[in-house]
């Protein structure tokens, strides 16, 4: 698989070239809006061939433009690309303006960006400027990563900071992991997350706070919106920040987790299950809310998997809280669904309900056919707290772990995320 990012680094342009860079991005915006202009036939239709437009636009740009080649090709380009979706739409019957380009911003390519690890030099209307970076730990984690090819970016300038930004697109490609460990991920409302290995990620009173939760309901109100889903992607006040924040660290942290179990899967759920287990059937609001937050803690994971090589699959949701992960014996009597504690009546196993599920949800990866895989994981192994257990139910503690089985299911980390 490739990951591919874009890094925001703020740029510290010498006071004498700020200029050359407002008027670089002024030009190249108007070389995007010469070529719709231009990129025409005699019907008045789109001309969304790159060689065609070449020929129709590039001369005239060159001659009044003062941009390099390689910024006028990426101006048409990007122009070329608004065309064609304009066009598309059209095709539908819908009906859009033609594009017209004001943003403050410019896209370079390896041809008029040079990209170090701590400065860049970019090409403008007057000659090449270099710029240091100004870094904060996050963008510096990619520069400083060499597995990542550097070397598109688009020049951004911010006006509420009065600074210019290039976002730098970095790409690498990841194998995907050999082996078959999985961890299995239960995401639910007493927890928010908790691993096959006996994590409990406990976001708790934060993540599911009377703040949020009015705050939407009262923008609900307020807007006389139907959809919830609606309201949480347009809010973006302090409470949503802060539940995104808490899902991103949460995700990190079980990310991190699969890669020291050395686990090539994490196995989560599709989402129907969660809001088949909800309790609070006539709340609509809340339940929008919950699905919402997990839709977000599963795009978060496989976003963040992805740099390791590790694939997040979903798996079929049926039975997970009732079947005893030990035994296999599945009955809805096996779950107190008043305090969440699962005790299996065929083995006796007892044990938090939301860890038993992690455990099965991991356990039917290995076990589940799928298009890719017609035998499941067939040989594959799912990560306990220590050791590991396979389709059959056979444990295999780790190389240096003298505890048994028993010591393996009874998980006691706790992690507030
Ligand atoms: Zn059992």
């Amino acid at each position: 698989m490739e990951v591919t990012r874009t890094v925001p680094v703020k740029l510290s342009v010498p006071d004498d070239r700020e200029a050359d860079f407002h008027q670089t991005i002024e030009q190249f915006n108007h070389a995007c809006n010469y070529t719709v202009q231009h990129g025409k036939n005699d019907d008045g239709y789109l001309i969304c061939n790159k060689s065609t437009i070449h020929d129709k636009v590039y001369h005239d740009l060159r001659d009044e433009t003062d941009l390099p080649a390689n910024l006028c090709i990426r101006a048409y380009s990007k122009a070329i690309e608004a065309m064609k979706s304009t066009v598309a739409d059209w095709k539908k019957g819908n009906s859009r303006p033609l594009p017209r380009f004001d943003e403050a911003s410019a896209v370079y390519d390896k041809r008029t960006v040079t990209i170090n690890d701590r400065s860049a030099t970019l090409s403008t209307i007057n000659g090449r400027v270099a710029v240091d970076y100004v870094l904060g730990d996050y963008q510096q984690s990619y520069l400083d990563d060499d597995d990542y090819e550097k070397r598109m970016g688009t020049l951004h300038y911010r006006e509420d900071e009065d600074a210019f930004y290039l976002h730098i697109v970095v790409k690498k490609a990841v194998e995907e992991r050999d082996g078959d460990r999985v961890l299995g991920v239960d995401l639910n409302l007493k927890n928010v997350a908790v691993t096959s290995t006996g994590t409990f990620y406990d976001g708790g009173e934060l993540l599911w706070g009377q703040n949020h939760y009015f705050r939407v309901r009262r923008s609900l109100q307020h807007k006389g919106t139907r959809s919830a889903t609606q309201v949480l992607r347009r809010l973006s006040g302090r409470e949503n920040r802060f539940v995104l924040d808490r899902l991103h660290t949460i995700s990190r942290r079980i990310v991190d987790e699969a890669d020291a179990h050395d686990c090539a899967y994490i196995a989560v759920e599709r989402l129907t299950h969660i809001r088949e287990r909800m309790d609070n059937g006539n709340d609509r609001v809340k339940r929008q809310l919950h699905n919402w937050a997990f839709r977000e803690l599963q795009e978060m994971l496989a976003y963040k998997a992805s740099e390791y090589g590790i694939r997040v699959e979903r798996i079929p949701p049926a039975f997970t809280s009732q079947t005893c992960s030990k035994c296999g014996h599945q009955s809805s009597a096996n779950r107190d669904s008043e305090t969440g504690w699962f005790e299996c009546n065929e083995c006796g196993y007892s044990v938090d309900g939301d860890y038993n599920a992690a455990k099965n949800i991991g356990l039917k990866l290995l076990t589940v056919p799928s298009g890719k895989r017609p035998d499941g994981l067939g040989d594959g192994h799912l990560a306990l707290k220590s050791g590991m257990v396979n389709g059959n139910g056979e444990y295999t503690a780790d190389d240096s772990s003298s505890s048994d089985r028993e010591s393996t299911d009874k998980p006691t980390t706790s992690v507030v995320g």
